[in-house]
């Protein structure tokens, strides 16, 4: 069953701007994000979209605007906000010397939850790996648990910034499937990537940044079907399989790592 009314507002953002210094690198956008649905911020590199997270999650102070996370402030209930959300910690943010379930168990006890190591490494595939330290973990691995550590505190709204970079298409299709059955547990994603077909298929809806500004926003198919209706053709014959699909066909489905 899912934990949230899947649909009601569970972002808003409004008019938010980011300056560093005579630079804006978010210029005045307004989105939301709905609850239960993967939603994806695109755009090319230096567009904003990290700047926009962060503000999102409380790490970086906006210049001007406003952020209601879950009904709540990111100026005035900051704390609260931390609560119900998961963000992605970059590898670095690991203590090297810890196997994985001692790291479960130190980030259990920062967030003062009570949490099985063995179940939350089920869901990511990696209990085989229980006593490694993340230095000798694969890339895919790498990225897998640490989507296991934003589930910790069993939030409400999970930050994922290009979580399948650098992965091999095996680990990234594993990747997708994972993100699609934490969306299917009741919580809501917000995610960057630079892969559009990721977008495509994982994302209930998109944003797409440019410049600091959101320049269209809505369903893959519905911005597909808009780029057609305003005649565009493309001038190439598409192909029934790509070479992603030999690489695929050939080399298998199975997860390497
Ligand atoms: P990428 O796809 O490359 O990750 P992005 O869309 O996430 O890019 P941001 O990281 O949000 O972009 O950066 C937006 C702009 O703001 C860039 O031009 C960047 O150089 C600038 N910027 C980001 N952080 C700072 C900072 N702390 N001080 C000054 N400028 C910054």
């Amino acid at each position: 069953m899912k934990k949230n009314s899947k649909g009601k507002t569970i972002i808003e953002v409004k008019n938010l701007v980011k300056k560093y210094g005579d630079f804006t690198a978010v210029d005045g956008i307004s989105f939301e994000v709905h609850d239960g649905e993967i939603f994806g911020l695109l755009g090319p590199n230096g567009a904003g979209k990290t700047t926009t997270l962060e503000i999102i999650e409380t790490l970086r102070d906006e210049t001007e605007g406003e952020v209601i996370v879950n009904g709540f402030s990111i100026n005035k209930q900051p704390a609260e906000i931390k609560k119900i959300i998961g963000v992605q910690l970059q590898q670095a943010g690991f203590y090297p010397n810890l196997n994985l379930v001692q790291l479960i168990d130190l980030f259990a006890g920062l967030y003062g939850v009570d949490v099985d190591p063995d179940k939350l490494l089920a869901k990511v595939s990696l209990v085989d790996k229980k006593k490694s330290q993340v230095k000798d973990l694969s890339g895919g691995q790498k990225q897998r648990f640490s989507i296991a550590t934003t589930l910790i505190n069993n939030p409400k709204i999970i930050f994922l910034d290009e979580p399948t970079t650098g992965l091999d298409p095996q680990a990234r299709r594993n990747l997708w499937e994972l993100v699609k059955q934490i969306r299917d547990s009741g919580a809501t994603i917000v995610m960057t990537t630079h892969y559009m077909e990721e977008a495509e298929y994982l994302c209930d809806r998109v944003g797409i940044m440019d410049q600091g500004k959101i320049i269209d926003i809505g369903t893959p198919s519905s911005l597909i079907d808009g780029l057609i209706s305003r005649g565009f053709e493309k001038k190439k014959e598409v192909r029934e399989a790509t070479l992603e699909d030999v690489f695929i066909d050939l080399t298998g489905k199975e997860l390497r790592d």
